[in-house]
Protein backbone atom coordinates (compact mmCIF):
# COMPACT_ATOMS: atom_id res chain seq x y z
CA UNK A 1 0.00 0.00 0.00
CA UNK A 2 2.97 2.17 1.34
CA UNK A 3 4.49 1.57 -2.00
CA UNK A 4 1.67 1.99 -4.27
CA UNK A 5 0.83 5.64 -2.61
CA UNK A 6 4.87 6.66 -3.26
CA UNK A 7 4.45 5.54 -7.02
CA UNK A 8 1.33 7.65 -7.01
CA UNK A 9 3.22 10.30 -5.59
CA UNK A 10 6.19 10.02 -7.89
CA UNK A 11 3.42 9.80 -10.69
CA UNK A 12 2.05 13.35 -9.51
CA UNK A 13 5.74 14.89 -9.31
CA UNK A 14 6.03 13.92 -13.13
CA UNK A 15 2.56 15.32 -14.24
CA UNK A 16 3.78 18.86 -12.27
CA UNK A 17 7.26 18.56 -14.02
CA UNK A 18 5.32 17.73 -17.30
CA UNK A 19 3.01 20.71 -16.67
CA UNK A 20 5.67 23.61 -15.67
CA UNK A 21 7.28 23.40 -18.98
CA UNK A 22 4.81 21.35 -20.67
CA UNK A 23 3.56 21.04 -24.30
CA UNK A 24 1.08 23.93 -23.49
CA UNK A 25 3.14 26.67 -22.50
CA UNK A 26 4.57 29.33 -24.83
CA UNK A 27 8.65 29.53 -23.81
CA UNK A 28 8.29 32.99 -24.70
CA UNK A 29 4.93 34.54 -22.96
CA UNK A 30 4.71 31.98 -20.39
CA UNK A 31 0.90 31.54 -21.82
CA UNK A 32 -0.93 28.70 -23.37
CA UNK A 33 -0.72 27.97 -27.03
CA UNK A 34 -0.19 24.96 -29.12
CA UNK A 35 3.61 23.60 -29.02
CA UNK A 36 6.46 25.67 -27.48
CA UNK A 37 5.80 28.69 -28.97
CA UNK A 38 2.32 30.61 -28.95
CA UNK A 39 1.08 32.36 -32.23
CA UNK A 40 1.38 35.88 -30.82
CA UNK A 41 5.07 35.22 -30.08
CA UNK A 42 5.64 33.46 -33.59
CA UNK A 43 3.12 37.30 -35.63
CA UNK A 44 5.26 39.02 -32.86
CA UNK A 45 8.63 37.31 -33.24
CA UNK A 46 8.82 35.40 -36.36
CA UNK A 47 7.19 37.73 -39.20
CA UNK A 48 9.58 37.94 -42.27
CA UNK A 49 11.92 41.14 -42.67
CA UNK A 50 13.22 42.81 -45.86
CA UNK A 51 16.70 40.83 -46.11
CA UNK A 52 19.56 39.96 -48.30
CA UNK A 53 18.18 36.85 -50.65
CA UNK A 54 22.11 35.68 -50.53
CA UNK A 55 23.18 35.94 -46.53
CA UNK A 56 19.96 36.35 -45.16
CA UNK A 57 21.34 39.94 -43.60
CA UNK A 58 18.24 42.28 -42.47
CA UNK A 59 17.90 45.26 -44.76
CA UNK A 60 15.90 48.31 -44.62
CA UNK A 61 14.59 46.58 -48.00
CA UNK A 62 14.54 43.20 -49.68
CA UNK A 63 16.98 42.86 -52.27
CA UNK A 64 18.91 40.11 -54.17
CA UNK A 65 21.93 40.98 -52.45
CA UNK A 66 23.14 43.32 -50.13
CA UNK A 67 26.56 45.43 -50.68
CA UNK A 68 28.71 42.31 -49.00
CA UNK A 69 27.42 39.97 -51.38
CA UNK A 70 28.02 42.24 -54.20
CA UNK A 71 31.50 43.00 -53.18
CA UNK A 72 32.00 38.69 -52.56
CA UNK A 73 29.08 36.72 -53.08
CA UNK A 74 29.12 33.39 -51.23
CA UNK A 75 29.18 30.22 -52.39
CA UNK A 76 25.51 29.18 -51.47
CA UNK A 77 22.38 30.63 -53.55
CA UNK A 78 19.88 31.83 -51.14
CA UNK A 79 19.77 32.08 -47.58
CA UNK A 80 16.44 30.89 -45.36
CA UNK A 81 15.84 32.10 -42.14
CA UNK A 82 13.38 33.02 -39.31
CA UNK A 83 14.65 35.98 -37.73
CA UNK A 84 17.58 37.72 -36.31
CA UNK A 85 19.59 36.16 -33.69
CA UNK A 86 18.58 38.23 -30.94
CA UNK A 87 15.33 38.17 -28.30
CA UNK A 88 13.78 35.85 -27.71
CA UNK A 89 15.26 33.27 -30.64
CA UNK A 90 18.85 33.80 -28.77
CA UNK A 91 17.32 32.45 -25.48
CA UNK A 92 15.23 29.50 -27.14
CA UNK A 93 18.83 28.36 -29.10
CA UNK A 94 21.15 28.12 -25.65
CA UNK A 95 18.32 26.64 -24.08
CA UNK A 96 18.05 23.87 -27.18
CA UNK A 97 21.51 23.50 -27.30
CA UNK A 98 23.25 24.24 -23.75
CA UNK A 99 20.59 22.90 -21.61
CA UNK A 100 19.59 19.54 -23.10
CA UNK A 101 16.26 21.61 -24.45
CA UNK A 102 16.52 19.22 -27.44
CA UNK A 103 12.51 19.30 -27.35
CA UNK A 104 12.55 22.98 -29.22
CA UNK A 105 13.25 21.44 -31.80
CA UNK A 106 10.21 20.87 -33.11
CA UNK A 107 8.94 24.15 -32.54
CA UNK A 108 12.26 25.64 -34.17
CA UNK A 109 12.13 23.57 -37.34
CA UNK A 110 8.36 24.67 -38.02
CA UNK A 111 9.25 28.35 -37.96
CA UNK A 112 11.92 27.37 -40.33
CA UNK A 113 9.70 25.65 -42.62
CA UNK A 114 7.40 28.12 -42.86
CA UNK A 115 10.40 30.45 -43.45
CA UNK A 116 11.40 28.26 -46.43
CA UNK A 117 7.84 27.96 -47.95
CA UNK A 118 7.75 31.04 -47.66
CA UNK A 119 11.19 32.25 -49.08
CA UNK A 120 10.93 33.54 -53.06
CA UNK A 121 14.00 30.73 -53.47
CA UNK A 122 12.68 27.17 -54.71
CA UNK A 123 12.72 24.74 -52.24
CA UNK A 124 15.65 22.37 -51.70
CA UNK A 125 15.60 18.91 -52.63
CA UNK A 126 17.27 17.23 -49.79
CA UNK A 127 18.56 18.48 -46.53
CA UNK A 128 22.03 18.44 -44.72
CA UNK A 129 22.79 18.96 -41.81
CA UNK A 130 25.87 20.67 -40.78
CA UNK A 131 27.32 18.31 -38.16
CA UNK A 132 28.99 19.16 -34.68
CA UNK A 133 32.42 18.22 -33.94
CA UNK A 134 32.36 14.88 -32.39
CA UNK A 135 33.92 16.13 -29.16
CA UNK A 136 31.15 18.81 -28.95
CA UNK A 137 28.30 15.62 -29.58
CA UNK A 138 29.56 13.78 -26.95
CA UNK A 139 29.50 16.29 -24.52
CA UNK A 140 25.63 17.67 -25.79
CA UNK A 141 24.87 13.97 -26.50
CA UNK A 142 22.81 15.00 -29.37
CA UNK A 143 23.47 17.50 -32.66
CA UNK A 144 21.25 20.47 -33.06
CA UNK A 145 21.29 20.89 -36.15
CA UNK A 146 20.64 16.85 -36.73
CA UNK A 147 17.86 17.83 -34.95
CA UNK A 148 15.97 20.59 -37.16
CA UNK A 149 17.22 19.49 -40.25
CA UNK A 150 14.98 15.97 -39.54
CA UNK A 151 12.06 17.39 -38.06
CA UNK A 152 12.60 20.09 -40.94
CA UNK A 153 13.06 17.22 -43.83
CA UNK A 154 9.99 15.86 -42.23
CA UNK A 155 7.41 19.01 -42.69
CA UNK A 156 8.89 19.90 -46.30
CA UNK A 157 7.76 16.46 -47.18
CA UNK A 158 11.22 15.27 -47.69
CA UNK A 159 13.34 12.15 -47.14
CA UNK A 160 14.98 11.50 -43.91
CA UNK A 161 18.75 14.63 -44.50
CA UNK A 162 21.43 13.23 -45.90
CA UNK A 163 23.86 12.57 -43.41
CA UNK A 164 26.97 13.77 -45.92
CA UNK A 165 28.83 16.19 -44.19
CA UNK A 166 31.75 14.72 -41.85
CA UNK A 167 33.50 16.73 -39.35
CA UNK A 168 36.87 14.91 -38.52
CA UNK A 169 38.70 17.83 -37.00
CA UNK A 170 37.93 19.16 -33.80
CA UNK A 171 38.08 22.79 -33.63
CA UNK A 172 38.01 24.72 -30.43
CA UNK A 173 35.07 26.21 -29.12
CA UNK A 174 34.47 28.90 -32.43
CA UNK A 175 32.97 31.19 -30.17
CA UNK A 176 35.60 32.34 -28.52
CA UNK A 177 37.57 32.71 -31.72
CA UNK A 178 38.22 35.62 -33.97
CA UNK A 179 37.17 35.74 -37.90
CA UNK A 180 40.42 34.73 -39.06
CA UNK A 181 41.19 32.10 -36.17
CA UNK A 182 37.86 30.44 -37.15
CA UNK A 183 38.73 30.18 -40.79
CA UNK A 184 42.01 28.70 -40.16
CA UNK A 185 40.65 25.85 -38.25
CA UNK A 186 37.46 25.06 -40.41
CA UNK A 187 40.17 24.68 -43.65
CA UNK A 188 39.33 21.52 -44.82
CA UNK A 189 37.00 20.86 -41.61
CA UNK A 190 34.69 19.01 -43.44
CA UNK A 191 34.43 16.14 -46.07
CA UNK A 192 31.91 14.64 -47.64
CA UNK A 193 30.98 11.02 -47.03
CA UNK A 194 31.39 8.95 -50.36
CA UNK A 195 28.91 6.40 -49.60
CA UNK A 196 26.48 9.68 -49.44
CA UNK A 197 27.63 11.25 -53.16
CA UNK A 198 24.69 10.19 -54.79
CA UNK A 199 22.52 11.03 -52.92
CA UNK A 200 24.05 15.02 -53.22
CA UNK A 201 25.38 14.67 -56.71
CA UNK A 202 22.83 16.87 -59.19
CA UNK A 203 20.37 18.13 -56.52
CA UNK A 204 20.24 21.40 -54.66
CA UNK A 205 20.47 20.89 -51.45
CA UNK A 206 19.40 23.11 -48.02
CA UNK A 207 22.09 23.43 -45.35
CA UNK A 208 20.66 23.24 -41.96
CA UNK A 209 22.07 24.89 -39.27
CA UNK A 210 21.04 27.10 -35.70
CA UNK A 211 22.58 30.67 -36.32
CA UNK A 212 24.61 31.93 -39.24
CA UNK A 213 27.20 34.21 -37.87
CA UNK A 214 30.06 35.09 -40.36
CA UNK A 215 29.14 32.26 -42.58
CA UNK A 216 32.67 30.74 -42.22
CA UNK A 217 31.11 27.66 -41.23
CA UNK A 218 28.57 27.55 -43.59
CA UNK A 219 30.82 28.32 -46.65
CA UNK A 220 33.28 25.82 -45.84
CA UNK A 221 30.40 23.33 -45.87
CA UNK A 222 29.08 24.21 -48.83
CA UNK A 223 32.10 24.06 -50.69
CA UNK A 224 32.46 20.63 -49.88
CA UNK A 225 28.80 19.89 -51.18
CA UNK A 226 29.62 21.77 -54.37
CA UNK A 227 32.88 19.78 -54.83
CA UNK A 228 30.69 16.53 -53.92
CA UNK A 229 28.56 17.71 -56.73
CA UNK A 230 25.31 19.17 -55.61
CA UNK A 231 23.68 21.57 -57.79
CA UNK A 232 23.06 24.45 -55.13
CA UNK A 233 23.43 24.69 -51.94
CA UNK A 234 20.79 26.95 -49.74
CA UNK A 235 21.29 27.77 -46.27
CA UNK A 236 18.58 27.24 -43.82
CA UNK A 237 19.22 28.67 -40.27
CA UNK A 238 16.71 29.63 -37.60
CA UNK A 239 18.98 33.13 -37.04
CA UNK A 240 20.71 35.38 -38.97
CA UNK A 241 22.92 37.53 -36.80
CA UNK A 242 22.59 40.95 -37.79
CA UNK A 243 25.26 43.53 -38.77
ZN1 LIG B 1 3.86 33.33 -26.37
ZN1 LIG C 1 24.12 39.55 -48.32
Amino acid sequence: MLSTTARLLAGLGDLAALSTRGPGLCEVCRGWGAGALCAACIARYAAPQPRCGRCGLRLVQPAPACGECLRAAPPWRHTVCVADYGYPWDRLIAAFKFEGRVELAAALAARLVEAGRAAAAPLPQALVAVPLAPARLAERGYDQAWELARRAARGLGLAAPVAALQRPLDGSHQADLGRAERLRNLRRAFLVDPAQRSAIRGRSVGLVDDVLTTGATAREATEALLRAGAAAVDIWVVARTPA
